[in-house]
């Protein structure tokens, strides 16, 4: 194998450098990785037959220990390689096995687009896998699941490893046997929904999961960030609600907006004034709406009005076949399995006015975070953590590394062209389009939504310009489409985040007339507008530059986008520049800085407030663990907590066969466990009903989260001396005679489904753009200080570390 040596541009350095130094965890020295790459490459395996390759891992696998499985990296690692060598016909890239060490030693390895992160990962899951207890490897969705086990399957075949993938639909056994491979790929969703589905079962045989040893995450800031907050829910059929919400959707209809509520300027929250409460209290004739008897009703009302003024349809959602359906913010496309938390939901069917579905109870939940931190093992990668960076060490202590690029192409990303008006962007875009298209040179236009999409392909169509506009409806066909945005002569339009993972090779799949595709500049990614998150942008701008590739990305914005108008921008750009509008983009860096720095705050904001939900579920989440743990002793080894077989021991005692005494505390587990299960879903709609209390607790000022532990704390306590009382209680009224002649068996609730919960449900927590100028002008003077200050000395810092590393070396 090769060992060329690739590193970053000074720039980056200098900016990885600075942030270092800000105390962000992203490391850019790869000295002690590229020690062992050279171990690596020192294991001569290409002479080895394909059996020697197999023995040897099996080998392994039964002599080694896990504490000394890192001293064998260098030979298995060369193995692998070896590996894909013959099963792929490709020899990976020194970057690629870079990456994998990174991967290994548990860190988040961060590598462009088109680099082969596929086959990076390879790395750590074959070696991770000689363990015995079973790798995951969790793609953005369940397409690249299977594509990438097939893909890889060749890989791990040549190491005698077994490979499977979980999909959603597949069945108990199915999936058991796929759990039960060396390495499975699966979204970390359906891994999830499968963990809380084996937490609610009462036989052990009907679980489809193995204890959970390591897991490599694709795409990580978008599981690891952007999902991360969503719970995952198992819920189950239950009676009728609290409130009428058809009575409720007639009350919020009749309020007045202004008078009788306001709603938020960044459009994110709605409340009754005074004058709006006292008239839901004349609709809906319920007495003080700050009551304790009114305050389901108040919740109710409140969660119609966002469904009312804050999601709007054919945008947030559909409607189809009489049910409200999800469209993912992202991929524009009807988000499977989700739905909106508290009611939000039923306000929208009340809305719609369509069947008001089942409302279910929760019996359980866990974060995608939660979720994660489950696995003792944990490692990364993707092509957009360094913004994330902070967020990913808190809350997965994970480190990021820079991976540097295999070969830099002649990417080029050209700096926004900012328009006034969204009529002259639309405009520049179509002219842009036009006058590439004409030379034959791909383009692919990215756009905030599928209604952006569309309206852009009504201007295309209007030019006679030929282009074809996504909108799949699965990930397969979306992948499929998205492959071919680098043919010639072609004109992609998608949403940003469309096709996520997937390779799009200049002349299609095919590489029919790459070269002269090559020769024009490559895939040429236009950006309709500036996304709130950085990650987003950057991801898009990364569809271009594949493998070295030339590209160009370039975002068009107006100073009337969502978010220059949301986060009130255009306060900050001199109003010379706000004056006629023109077909010129305006020549001056201010609003692209603006925006960079408006994406910093959000960004911040995001982190903030998802530290301040953590905070939340970081107590649930323990008080779940120490549930979950009790109950695995009762389900898979009949253990019980010593209380509660000293309060039955009297009732067991007077059994006489030792067989069937052991059945009795194999009943007793029983009771235990489904006392358990009441217990936490009852539990849990108390945790929901409290969070709705604590909006109103924000106003009266005391501090909603030491109040909310306090509570909880209680609460949970109390809820466990009910447990041992209720399976106590319920074990006394059993016939022991009878129970012994019968098989007893304790079912699993039989209509349970699982979902995602959308959007945030603590939106009050967003902290307005403005109202934080002390701090930013504080930050920004800060910032001076470091640049004029420390950079030099950083600068001199590194020199010197560079200079001691080669001197301790030589
Ligand atoms: P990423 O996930 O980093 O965006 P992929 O794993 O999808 O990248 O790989 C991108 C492309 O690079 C694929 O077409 C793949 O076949 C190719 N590729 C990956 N590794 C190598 C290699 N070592 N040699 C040649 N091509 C490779
Ligand atoms: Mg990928």
């Amino acid at each position: 194998m090769g060992s060329k040596k690739n590193d970053l541009r000074t720039a980056d350095r200098i900016r990885y450098a600075i942030s270092r130094y800000k105390g962000i965890p992203i490391e850019t020295d790869l000295s002690s990785y590229r020690e062992l790459l050279e171990e690596i490459h020192a294991f001569d395996v290409a002479c080895l037959p394909d059996r020697a390759i197999v023995d040897r891992m099996v080998e392994l696998k039964s002599n080694l220990h896990m504490d000394r499985i890192s001293k064998a990296l260098p030979e298995v690692f060369a193995l692998i390689g070896e590996a894909a060598i013959r099963g792929l016909g490709v020899e990976p890239f020194d970057v690629q096995i870079l990456a994998g060490i990174v991967l290994h030693q548990g860190e988040l390895a961060q590598m462009r687009t088109g680099e082969g992160k596929t086959l990076a990962a390879v790395f750590p899951a074959a070696m991770n896998a000689l363990a015995g207890r079973g790798v995951h490897v969790f793609t953005a969705n369940e397409y690249l699941a299977k594509r990438d086990a097939l893909w890889m399957g060749a890989v791990y075949q040549r190491l005698g490893i077994s490979v499977s993938f979980v999909q959603e639909l597949m069945d108990t056994t199915a999936k058991r046997k796929a759990y039960s491979a060396d390495i499975t790929y699966l979204t970390a969703k359906q891994a999830g929904f499968d963990f809380l589905c084996d937490s609610i079962q009462y036989e052990p045989s009907r679980c489809v999961q193995r204890p959970f040893y390591m897991s490599v995450v694709d795409e990580a800031d978008f599981i690891m960030v952007d999902e991360a907050r969503i719970p995952l829910v198992i819920a189950r059929e239950t009676g009728p609600r609290g409130h009428d919400p058809k009575m409720i959707d007639l009350c919020v209809r009749a309020l007045e907006r202004e008078k009788d509520f306001v709603v938020d300027r960044n459009r994110r929250r709605c409340h009754l004034t005074q004058a709006g409460e006292r008239r839901v209290e004349q609709i809906l004739g319920c007495g003080g709406i700050h009551e304790q008897e009114s305050i389901r009703d108040y919740a109710a009302v409140n969660v119609a009005l966002h469904a009312h003024h804050l999601l709007t349809l054919d945008v947030d959602y559909i409607v189809k076949n009489g049910k409200i359906e999800l469209v993912d913010e992202f991929t524009g496309r009807i988000a499977e399995r989700r739905r909106w938390p508290y009611g939000i939901q039923t306000a929208l069917e009340a809305k719609e006015r369509v069947e008001i579905q089942r409302e279910g109870t929760v019996i359980g939940s866990i974060t995608v975070r939660h979720f994660l931190n489950l696995y003792p093992r944990i490692a990364a990668m993707t092509a957009t953590a360094v913004s994330a960076a902070q967020e990913l060490k808190k809350f997965y202590d994970l480190g990021t590394v820079i991976i540097p690029q295999n070969c830099r192409g002649a990417m080029v990303n050209l700096p926004d062209a900012v328009y006034r008006t969204q009529s002259s962007k639309l405009a520049a875009i179509i002219h842009e389009i036009e006058k590439t298209n004409a030379t034959g040179r791909p383009v692919l236009v990215g756009t905030r939504s599928v209604k952006e999409s569309q309206e852009l392909s009504v201007l295309l169509q209007n030019r006679g310009i030929e282009h074809r506009v996504l909108n799949a409806k699965n990930d397969e066909e979306e992948a499929a489409l998205i492959a071919k945005a680098g043919t010639f002569g072609s004109v992609t339009i998608s949403t940003n985040m469309a096709g996520r993972g997937t390779d799009i090779k200049l002349g299609g799949p095919s590489g029919l007339r790459k070269e002269k595709i090559i020769a024009l500049g490559g895939l040429y990614v236009i950006g309709t507008s500036r996304h709130e998150s950085v990650r987003v942008d950057d991801q898009l701008r990364g569809r271009a530059g594949r493998q070295g590739d030339p590209g160009t990305s370039r975002f068009f914005i107006s100073l009337e986008d969502d978010l220059i108008a949301r986060y009130a921008i255009t306060e900050f750009i001199p109003q010379s520049f706000l004056c006629p509008d023109g077909p010129e983009p305006i020549e001056d860096g201010m609003v692209a800085k603006e925006i960079s720095r408006a994406q910093r705050i959000i960004e911040n904001q995001h982190f903030e407030m998802r530290k301040t939900l953590n905070r939340y579920t970081e107590l649930i989440e323990r008080q779940r663990k120490e549930l979950h743990s009790l109950r695995r002793d009762a389900l898979f080894s009949a253990l019980l907590p010593s209380e509660l077989t000293y309060r039955c021991r009297n009732k067991i005692s007077e059994i006489s066969k030792e067989q069937d005494r052991e059945r009795a505390i194999t009943l007793l587990a029983f009771q235990f466990i489904r006392s358990i299960d009441d217990f936490w879903s009852n539990y849990l709609a108390w945790v929901d009903t409290v969070r709705e209390g604590i909006h109103l607790r924000r106003l009266g000022r005391q501090d909603p989260l030491l109040e909310f532990i306090k509570d909880a704390t209680e609460e949970f306590e109390t809820g466990i001396t009910t447990v041992t009382e209720n399976s106590c209680g319920r074990f006394q009224k059993i016939d022991m005679t009878a129970a012994m002649r019968e098989q007893t068996h304790i079912k699993t609730p039989s209509s349970t489904w699982t979902y995602l919960i959308n959007d945030n449900p603590f939106p009050s927590f967003r902290i307005s753009l403005l109202g934080n100028d002390i701090g930013i002008a504080a930050a920004g003077a800060a910032r001076a200080v470091v640049v004029a200050v420390f950079l030099p000395v950083i600068a001199c810092w590194t020199l010197a570390a560079r200079l001691l590393r080669k001197l301790s070396r030589e």
